[in-house]
């Protein structure tokens, strides 16, 4: 059902309906946005996408915000509609990326070309049209922590001024250029400094997000089922194809890193929480993640294998994780984010925002999904396999 209701933003004022043009609207985040677009509010999309599967639930015809949604097929590199599309709305949001660390160090041009050649137009329409843009950086801007070049067993290393990553204060430290690995987010750097400058020198209104490891139903692909079987998907994805195929879950060089996990819904508030409240949002970067949902990639592992086989009913696994190296896993110039925690001040003081969901919470909803979604398709692959 629609709430078609009235909205206020946080300052109390009406907020008129609006028409948004996503672009990468048909990816894991933009499917959740365009459901809680649909779902809550009264705003229309202009979804852009060269795939559209995970929003074809809301573009079935006869639903109650049909007239509200409309997806154009449209590759961002080359097509003209782009801009007209961009002089209809009123805001655009721009997630579309090449955004898979197996594909950096892989394919480097790629994944420059996609995080900044192809976002330049779309921050340019913007500024010639005078539309509010929404980009989607990354929390991988700021790279390594400071604490991570110090030894081992220095004490500062539990000093949270070593590792906590604050927007106006934290430095971007990558690693070398043979790292292709960070290629990404060189390339969402620079565009991060293109549009700040946009704003500085030409009035552009954006609003910056860097999201730190959003997570939930959608996210990639299961290789073999709905993406290709040689593909590496992230995390997520990955060790939900080694439960489901009952195959010992892999550990990238040890499996120290640390991540902070955050539930797309919740995630998902916050960019509402923008859009409708540009006054608070515009000329802001923002940090979207959940500081106290962090594990190390083995912690990680070992969570997913027991919430897995909680939703499952399946025996834990003789043998749950195997260590591999990076080069076996990414290959050549693959490089590591070592700790990933975001200050929460800036969001928490313009948009009241807090993350809710525990992450055994979001490990559970999100593996019920995945084990309903693919568990039999997994099964059925793997019978034809021995078969054959
Ligand atoms: P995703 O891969 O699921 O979605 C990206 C979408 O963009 C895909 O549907 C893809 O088809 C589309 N796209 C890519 N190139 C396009 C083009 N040339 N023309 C039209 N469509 C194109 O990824 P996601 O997780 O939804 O991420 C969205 C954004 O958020 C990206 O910019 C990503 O860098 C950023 N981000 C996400 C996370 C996370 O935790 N999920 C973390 C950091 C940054
Ligand atoms: N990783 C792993 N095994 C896998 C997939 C990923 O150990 O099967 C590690 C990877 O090396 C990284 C972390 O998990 O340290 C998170 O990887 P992801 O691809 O989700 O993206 P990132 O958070 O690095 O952007």
């Amino acid at each position: 059902t629609t709430k078609v209701g009235v909205r206020r933003n946080l300052d109390g004022e009406q907020v008129r309906p609006l028409k948004l043009c996503i672009i990468g609207a048909g990816g894991f985040i933009g499917s959740h946005l365009c459901e809680k677009l649909m779902w809550d509010t009264h705003h229309s999309v202009l979804a852009v996408d060269v795939y559209g599967d995970k929003i074809q639930h809301l573009l079935a015809p006869g639903k109650s915000w049909s007239d509200r949604i409309e997806f154009h097929k449209i590759n961002i590199k080359h097509d003209s509609r782009l801009e007209g599309l961009i002089k209809l709305s009123d805001l655009v949001i721009n997630l579309a990326a090449i955004c898979t660390p197996a594909d950096y160090n892989t394919r480097p041009l790629d994944t420059i070309y996609s995080n900044f050649i192809d976002a330049l137009p779309v921050v340019q329409y913007c500024r010639v049209n005078h539309k509010r843009l929404i980009h989607f950086s990354t929390c991988e801007v700021y790279g390594k922590t400071i604490g991570s070049f110090l030894p081992a067993d220095s004490p500062l290393k539990k000093d949270p001024a070593y590792y906590i990553l604050k927007e106006d204060e934290s430095p971007c430290i990558f690693g070398p250029i043979e790292k292709q690995r960070w290629s990404y987010a060189c390339a969402k750097q620079l565009i991060e400094r293109f549009i700040y400058a946009e704003g500085a020198e030409n009035d552009l209104e954006f609003t910056i997000v860097r999201p730190f490891n959003w997570i939930g139903p959608r996210m990639d692909f299961i290789p073999g089922i709905d993406g290709p079987s040689e593909s590496v998907p992230r995390v997520l994805a990955c060790f939900s194809n080694n439960l489901m195929r009952g195959e010992p879950l892999k550990l990238v060089d040890g499996g120290q890193s640390q991540r902070t996990f955050v539930y797309i819904k919740d995630a998902i508030e916050a960019v509402l929480r923008m859009i409708e409240n540009p006054a608070r949002a515009n000329g802001h970067i923002f940090n979207v993640g959940n500081p106290h949902n962090e594990l190390t990639v083995r912690e990680l592992a070992e969570l997913m294998t027991d919430v897995y086989c909680k939703v499952s009913g399946n025996p834990r696994p003789a043998v749950p994780t195997i260590d591999v190296t990076s080069m076996e896993f990414y290959g050549q110039g693959y490089d590591d984010s070592d700790k990933r925690i975001p200050d929460m001040t800036i969001i928490k003081k313009q948009l009241e925002w807090e993350p809710k969901t525990p992450v055994y919470d979001l490990m559970e909803s999100t593996l019920t999904y995945q084990h309903t979604t693919y568990a039999q398709a997994v099964k059925k692959a793997m019978s034809k396999t021995l078969a054959n």
